[in-house]
């Protein structure tokens, strides 16, 4: 008997990809708890690992050595990632709140959003000076400083604003950073960097040791230490401490003690005077059961410590155990962190001091030994496991949180009706959308009759069009959008206007309002998109189904004489491309943990792009055919206009705009799953020659989803064309190639 799929009965959400949280997202991924839709937030997609930071400035360490990539990560773990940035919460209802997206809830909640440096007290600090975290913030700044300064006729001069341990090795990496670089320029210029502490002492905490042995070392190098110097004022070109120093600076970085955000206290958690969130020893919040803290962000009211990422690390494992306790309603067990710890503190030139109590000892090997710990914790994340050494779930499934009105039946699941999703939680989805209002539609989604009633205006066509296919990111909202965007591309491709949207919705089973809100935010992430194409989403239907499912019939409406159509490509057009091209690789390369997150992120830019735009340019410079590229690949959909136009096209190579990864996954040997399927058609479309060994030749048999449009244009407006598109933000636009004579040695296809 097949057994019921295991239904999904409680959100784990974790908010921030702290220290902490990496260890929890890869504790549960390996072990997971059936039933839990974990769920990651963060604003960044790769996240710094502290104890490299000192050496990524100084230059030793990559970008990519010294980052986790979360989104990586997340798919290792089968948790929903959502890159977005939380801006305040609703503890009662449980929902998170962000800047640009509509808010997702929680049963549990845990947060590991760091701190930043905080300059909120000094006049100027905010507006002048330079933050170094968010570090996704500092990096792009220090690299434009680098660029500044080796053009400056002078020394530059650099500030510092807060001698911890932080501070101090930034300094010492700055500094050595800059005079390699210059070194290498061979210009004569030294950086002469000044380092700013409002107490009397260095490394306040640590130990009197270590401290001497910073001393002597700024003092080699040559930087300035501005003792018992609180900066009282940041101005454009410098600044002012309290007691009356003055200085010009071409940069003032900021390194001061942690604060916290302000929206955790607004949201009504409790925080201690420095508004971090307080947790007992389970790293559970005092005022909120539901909430969890660990890393900067947090404050151990028993166990007050330094904000530190040693800290958060080793509050990863036993915050796990207690996030999987309460998942399963069980005590959470106390954790004490250690008073004592080893720093291991780098002076920017592969040298380092160790640091512990009272002890301390420098020397290269120091730096050798903190590269090797640093390497190594490093390799954890991004080694990441055979995807079968996962534990297998136990079936039992944790409780449905008290409230959910329809706690889901462990029962064999039904087909056919009974498959739907329950009315209460399709109203409750439906409840928050306002879809796109239109004369023409009198019957929509607010009339809850069998079926909407269009209406076709005289002398206008109905122009139709269907996708469905399950989701290619796991964010239902972001999947909503992608989704509509895609179905709206065949419209768009005519030359038409879309009027409404019917949706068919496939959601895995689920408790009611597990249900509801991934059905609300895919809706809302599709209507999004209708908004702006002026689309009524006039109706739709759900079904349950092992993964989440997202399509649209598309009506759209169009003079009948006037539609962009695959046949009327003529010798000689340019075939221009509007977007570039391998989202289907680099989704495949996704799954099989190949692929960077960052490109990710840039292949999904282009897929919420709308259309619209590029079909106005294309058809205002002449455009007589156009398809957007899908399924088929470049090639496929190209061959079907062919066909259609009676033509040949030459296709040029060097020419086609490929994503950020696409061309290097091909390389590794990544190719999606339809691309054997797209390569039959070279085959007949090449009549048997032989494509090319090229990387970029397999762009052209690559699926896209929510891909450009592609159109035949004249010669004589191309030039115009692209530059409109470009104008437009279509950035990668580009002429892929050029259209020949319909009996081109029967040859469809050739390469330039
Ligand atoms: C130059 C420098 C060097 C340092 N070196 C060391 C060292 O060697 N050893 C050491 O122990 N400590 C070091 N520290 C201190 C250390 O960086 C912090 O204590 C540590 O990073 C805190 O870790 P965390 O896990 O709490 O948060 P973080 O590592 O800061 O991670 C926070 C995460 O939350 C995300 N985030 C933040 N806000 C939001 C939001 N609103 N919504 C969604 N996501 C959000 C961020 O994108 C990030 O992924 C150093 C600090 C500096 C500045």
């Amino acid at each position: 008997m097949e057994l019921p799929p295991t239904p999904i009965v409680q959100d784990l959400v974790l908010v921030g990809g702290g220290h902490s949280h990496i260890a929890v997202l890869k504790r549960l991924g390996m072990k997971p708890v059936p039933g839990v839709q974990l769920t990651l937030v963060c604003r960044d997609v790769h996240t710094p690992y502290s104890g490299m930071l000192p050496g990524l400035i100084a230059g030793h360490y990559s970008y990519d050595e010294a980052h986790i990539d979360l989104r990586k990560l997340a798919v290792f773990c089968s948790a929903r990632f959502i890159h977005d940035e939380v801006v305040n919460l609703d503890p009662v209802r449980k929902e998170l709140v962000f800047k640009d997206r509509p808010p997702i809830r929680y049963d549990l909640l845990s947060l590991n959003t760091g701190s930043t440096p905080g300059a909120r007290d000094v006049p100027g600090a905010e507006r002048f000076a330079v933050p170094v975290k968010p570090i996704a913030g500092f990096l792009p700044r220090w690299q434009a400083l680098q660029e500044r300064v080796e053009l400056l006729g002078e020394d530059p001069r650099i500030a510092v604003v807060g001698a911890g341990a932080g501070g101090v090795e930034l300094t010492l990496a700055m500094q050595y950073r800059l005079r390699n670089r210059f070194a290498a320029l061979g210009k004569r210029l030294a950086p002469l960097m000044h380092l700013f502490t409002a107490s009397e002492e260095i490394l306040p905490t640590h130990s009197p040791g270590a401290r001497k042995r910073f001393d002597r070392i700024l003092a080699e190098r040559g930087v300035e230490v501005h003792r018992g110097s609180p900066v009282a004022e940041v101005t454009e070109n410098g600044l002012r401490t309290e007691n009356g120093w003055t200085g010009e600076f071409h940069e003032v970085v900021w390194v001061t003690n942690a604060s916290a955000a302000s929206w955790l206290g607004d949201a009504g958690l409790a925080t201690n005077d420095w508004g971090f969130v307080r947790v007992d020893e389970c790293l559970q919040s005092v005022s909120h059961p539901c909430v969890y803290a660990a890393g900067d962000v947090a404050a151990v009211d028993a166990h007050p410590r330094e904000k530190a990422g040693v800290f958060a690390v080793r509050q990863g494992p036993p915050l796990e155990n207690n996030i999987r306790r309460a998942l399963w309603s069980k005590p959470g067990t106390p954790f004490r962190p250690q008073t004592q710890f080893l720093s291991l503190i780098s002076t920017g030139d592969q040298y380092a001091v160790a640091s512990r109590s009272g002890w301390s000892v420098e020397g290269e090997w120091v730096w050798k030994w903190k590269d090797w710990i640093d390497r190594r914790f490093m390799d954890k994340y991004q080694d990441l496991p055979d995807m079968t050494a996962k534990a297998s779930a136990a079936q039992e499934v944790p409780a449905v949180p008290k409230g959910d009105p329809d706690p889901p039946s462990k029962d064999m699941r039904c087909k056919g009706c009974a498959s739907k999703i329950g009315a209460t939680a399709l109203l409750g989805a439906l409840e928050s959308i306002e879809p796109f209002w239109r004369e023409d539609v009198s019957a929509g989604l607010d009339s809850r009759d069998d079926a909407a009633i269009l209406d076709v205006p005289p002398g206008k066509a109905l122009v139709q069009s269907v996708d469905f296919f399950p989701a290619i990111v796991d964010d239902p909202y972001l999947f909503g959008r992608i989704a509509a965007n895609h179905a709206l591309g065949d419209i768009f491709a005519m030359g038409a206007a879309p009027q409404s949207a019917l949706a068919i919705a496939g959601i895995p089973f689920a408790a009611s309002r597990k249900s509801e809100d991934l059905l609300r935010q895919m809706l809302l992430g599709a209507n999004a998109m209708f908004l702006t194409a002026e689309t009524n989403l006039a109706g739709g239907h759900t079904s349950e189904c092992p993964e989440l499912a997202l399509g649209f019939v598309i009506n759209g409406l169009a003079d009948k004489d006037d539609v962009m159509r695959k046949g009327g490509l003529r010798e000689g057009d340019a075939l221009v491309l509007t977007k570039a091209l391998g989202t289907g690789v680099l989704f495949a390369a996704e799954m099989r943990l190949a692929a960077r997150g960052r490109w990710i992120e840039a292949a999904i830019e282009p897929m919420l792009q709308p259309a619209q735009a590029a079909s106005r340019i294309l058809r205002d410079h002449g455009a007589r055919a156009c398809t957007d590229v899908t399924g088929f690949g470049l090639v496929g959909h190209l061959v079907e206009m062919l066909e259609a136009s009676g033509a040949s096209a030459e296709i040029d190579l060097n020419a086609l705009p490929p994503l950020e990864g696409a061309l290097e996954c091909f390389e590794r040997g990544i190719f999606s799953s339809l691309d054997p399927e797209n390569r039959r058609i070279w085959d007949r479309a090449a009549n048997g020659h032989e494509g090319s060994a090229r990387s970029a030749f397999a762009l052209l048999f690559d699926p896209q989803t929510a891909g450009g449009l592609l159109a035949g244009i004249p010669q004589r407006n191309l030039e115009d064309c692209l530059a409109a598109l470009r104008q437009a933000g279509y950035a990668r636009a580009a002429k892929v190639g050029t259209v020949g004579r319909g009996d081109h040695g029967g040859n469809l296809l050739t390469l330039a």
